[in-house]
């Protein structure tokens, strides 16, 4: 499997497609007996941490309901029956039919209302639009409060710390019954909005991109552990840590076959080592499907540790593939093209497509981006922001990439 001509790259890929045949027989494995454990009535049940200050025990796995699933009852059902009782969803996902599917999961079972965390977010507004739209989040989640409301998607966390009427709303939505916590979620500027949140008494808890390629840097542990000292719960996203290009490399290979070996996948074993920070409560995972709900579950009811070459292997495989990975600091690359651009973002868009495979899904969080933008991607020069990535990302041609894919 050694060398880099072309013949031994479509090996390599070949190989990595069968990988992933073997990762689904091997969750099998795993979910095999999660299965064969839940028949005979007894499977460990989900594990469930504190959300920092909110006291809450929520269920380390979190269904994150970015797609369709009011026609996924089935999923649903499944997802509550193994004990993945934190859910998040917001407005918009899935085409909008996320908080609907949820709102009739609760419909045709009453009952599960109160078994389930329930999370919803959108985007800050002024109060009475605010209110105005989780008014309307509960009527499409039939529901009379959320357990947590996050503001949407935050990049610095003075978005959300001035003007004071948002952390009022946020009282007197507490008051009214309509939300118990508050926080927000966030994919860039992660570890300064996080240090930020530190300092103030009004945030319960944020979701916020964490995986194993972010976790060892000293800014990323500083940030854990000033959020954690100041009680705010953590709930980790994107943890698989696939970025806007797609690459081969032999630590993914080895990483694989490693893992493979413990009984569980490389997928697995990345949700395994952000669980092992206890100070993450909870990891948020898109789970659209039964076979990718059961291998996370399989995951984290399986309580093998990784070990040190475990964590070595994902920074090897880490750092091989550094230039496929944008770490979400788009502070850097948005000061270099003045803000015109929301470059993390569209990469983020990248990611979707790619990572993901969700083309509506990239399409439809490109097309919600600011027009300009949209229409100024390829004409900016991004020479500088190039220089200055720290991932060396070939920021230009992704651009370009993004407007031909996602317009
Ligand atoms: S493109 Fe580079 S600088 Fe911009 S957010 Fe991604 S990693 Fe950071």
């Amino acid at each position: 499997m050694a060398g880099n001509d072309k013949q031994d790259g479509l090996t390599r890929r070949g190989f990595m497609k069968a990988l992933g045949i073997a990762g689904i027989a091997s969750t099998g494995l795993n979910t095999g007996k999660a299965l064969a454990q839940e028949a005979a009535g007894k499977a460990p049940s989900l594990p469930k941490r504190k959300l920092g200050k909110t006291g809450v025990e929520v269920s380390i796995l979190s269904l994150g309901g970015m797609f369709d699933t009011l026609n996924n009852q089935l999923l649903l059902r499944q997802a509550h029956n193994w004990g993945v009782t934190y859910w998040d969803t917001a407005e918009g996902y899935g085409n909008g039919m996320s908080e609907d599917g949820f709102g009739r999961y609760f419909t045709r079972n009453p009952a599960a209302r109160k078994d389930i965390f329930l999370v919803t977010k959108f985007r800050q507004g002024t109060a009475e639009a605010m209110t105005e739209n989780l008014d309307k989040a509960l009527k499409r989640l039939c529901t009379e409060y959320v357990d947590l409301f996050f503001i949407h998607g935050i990049k610095d966390f003075s978005e959300i710390a001035e003007p004071k009427p948002l952390k009022q709303w946020v009282a007197a939505m507490k008051k009214a019954g309509k939300m118990k916590f508050f926080g927000f979620s966030t994919h860039a500027n992660m570890e300064d909005c996080l240090l930020a949140a530190a300092k103030t008494d009004w945030i319960d808890a944020v979701m916020f991109t964490y995986n194993f390629r972010l976790m060892h840097t000293d800014k990323m542990k500083q940030a854990l552990d000033a959020c954690t000292g100041a009680g705010i719960g953590l709930v980790a996203m994107k943890t698989q840590g696939g970025g806007p290009v797609k690459t081969d490399s032999e630590a993914e290979l080895q990483m694989a076959g490693r893992f493979l070996e413990k009984g569980f996948t490389d997928k697995q074993a990345k949700i395994k080592a952000v669980l092992e920070n206890p100070n993450i409560a909870s990891v948020c995972s898109q789970m659209p499907n039964l076979t990718i709900l059961s291998a996370n579950v399989a995951a984290a009811r399986d309580l093998t540790k990784l070990g040190g070459s475990d964590f070595e292997l994902l920074h090897r495989f880490a750092s091989e593939t550094r230039e496929g990975y944008c770490a979400g600091c788009g502070r850097i690359c948005g000061d270099a093209v003045a803000g015109d651009v929301p470059v993390s973002d569209v990469m983020r868009c990248l990611m979707y497509y790619r990572e993901y495979g969700d083309r509506e899904l990239a399409r439809e969080v490109y097309a919600g981006l600011p027009r300009e933008a949209r229409q100024k991607l390829t004409e900016i020069d991004y020479t500088n922001a190039e220089k200055i990535c720290p991932q060396g990302l070939a920021i230009a041609a992704l651009m370009r990439e993004a407007s031909e894919l996602l317009a």
